[in-house]
């Protein structure tokens, strides 16, 4: 096989065979392709697309870089969820336990935030003590103990998409729908799941700003799922204000032990359960998507989830008593108030803006190397469609960083857009895909 003549037939617009692919795949990670050429593929792709088969060979090479975990000996069905994140999107750790608690399985491997967006271990890790980090055996002995786990991707899990994925990070061929969803189904295909779960955010603190291409995006990621045999439910969930109130690390673990503690933050429990209740349908414990909502209600209600949550925390090494104990953690050093300087309805959010302005007070990264403040953030009270009054509190702001106080302050208030007139509230849920 030559590089070039399959560069050129993917630049020419035709569709590669799955050898063709393998072979690309397997040089690249061997380091027998230099990064130029890659990235010339790379492109020719992003510009020219993949079709459904193209898509899926590519899913398999990178699957096979590494290995698949191998869980058949722990009884039960493995379901997990993938969100593509967003701002204030802390589902993974309310649903985790919930699930778990419900009986079913739930092996998960996170990412870390980067630019505005969040990721769940940066979450879990600042829980003093809580280790990401496990072998794969502390991975299957978690699990087999409590039935979940969440941890980070392994050197043995797609290792191909690590690879390829920093290229793609500096030839501006992120954004391209083929090459997204081999990166998550090869990751997610690895965990050895019977199902997964997705959640395709829109909106302005999305990944896909626009509802046609998040469509896009589920309908590529189920097909794919679905030619590796996996069950596979996806929702469009809204991702244009932040979900909850709470945005920064530690804050995120704080509102969600709430939640599992049965405090009702509505957006954030609508899309949780929503989630997890098709987790427990998928996983078989069941027979609707609504059945495993109620089955979700009453796991929090009786006290499970939360137990459940606390185990995991424990079983990762973290120390139990900050969760049980939520004021015990350590405070920013300095904490700002941002009030309505007039009366109105929000007609619309920038959420890209409030994760940058939380970014900014050190809850986040801007490379992958930046240190995390793991006290930092924002508590963000206005919903689209809501009525403010001036001297309402908007937002709370918590920092170590003095000087990015001003700067983060302009970001959130210029952030809100204010009506005369009554506003809409948004859907959160737009669509779910079977
Ligand atoms: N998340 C991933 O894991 N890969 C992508 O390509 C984009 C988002």
């Amino acid at each position: 096989m030559n590089t070039v003549t399959i560069i050129k037939k993917k630049r020419d617009g035709k569709s590669l065979t799955k050898k063709e692919i393998d072979f690309l795949i397997n040089s690249y990670s061997q380091k027998e392709i230099p990064d130029y050429q890659f990235s010339a593929f790379l492109m020719a792709s992003y510009i020219n697309g993949m079709n459904k088969k193209e898509t899926a060979a590519l899913t398999k090479s990178m699957l096979y870089s590494g290995k698949i975990i191998d869980l058949s000996d722990i009884p039960g069905k493995k379901i997990d969820k993938h969100s593509t994140g967003g701002v204030g999107d802390k589902t993974s750790l309310i649903l985790a336990p919930i699930v778990a608690a419900a009986g079913i399985n739930v092996p998960m491997i996170s990412g870390r935030g980067l630019g505005h967006s969040g990721g769940t271990l940066d979450k879990l890790e600042s829980i003093p003590g809580f280790k990401t980090n496990l072998s794969l055996k502390q991975y299957k002995n978690v699990i087999k103990k409590c039935k979940a786990v969440l941890i980070g991707q392994t050197k043995n899990i797609a290792p191909a998409d690590k690879l390829i994925y920093s290229l793609r990070d500096v030839t501006a061929t992120v954004e391209s729908i083929p090459l997204i969803t081999a990166s998550i189904m090869s990751k997610k295909l690895a965990e050895g799941i019977d199902g997964l779960v997705l959640d395709v955010k829109t909106g302005s603190g999305a990944f896909m700003k626009k509802l046609t291409e998040a469509k896009a995006l589920a309908y590529s990621l189920m097909s794919t799922a679905k030619s590796f045999n996996k069950k596979v439910i996806s929702f469009i969930t809204d991702m244009n204000q932040p979900l909850g109130n709470y945005i920064g690390n530690w804050l995120e673990v704080y509102e969600s032990v709430q939640v599992l503690q049965g405090k009702n933050v509505k957006d954030l429990l609508d899309v949780t359960l929503h989630l997890s209740g098709a987790m427990i349908y998928l996983g078989g414990k069941a027979q609707s998507i609504n059945e495993g909502i109620e089955i979700s209600k009453e796991i929090i209600k009786t006290g499970k989830a939360f137990d459940k949550f606390s185990e995991i925390v424990k079983l990762q090494n973290g120390n139990i008593s900050y969760i049980r104990n939520l004021k015990k953690y350590p405070k920013t050093k300095y904490k700002e108030i941002i009030k309505a300087d007039k009366s109105g309805y929000i007609s619309k959010l920038d959420n890209y803006k409030i994760g940058m302005a939380s970014l900014e007070l050190g809850a986040g990264r801007k490379t992958k190397e930046d240190k995390i403040d793991f006290s930092a953030g924002i508590i963000f009270y206005p919903k689209i469609g809501s009525k403010i009054k001036k001297g309402d509190v908007i937002a709370e702001l918590f920092t170590n960083r003095k000087d990015k106080i001003d700067l983060s302050k302009n970001m959130i208030s210029s952030s809100i857009k204010l009506s005369d007139k009554k506003t809409k509230s948004v859907k959160l849920i737009k669509l779910i895909i079977k």
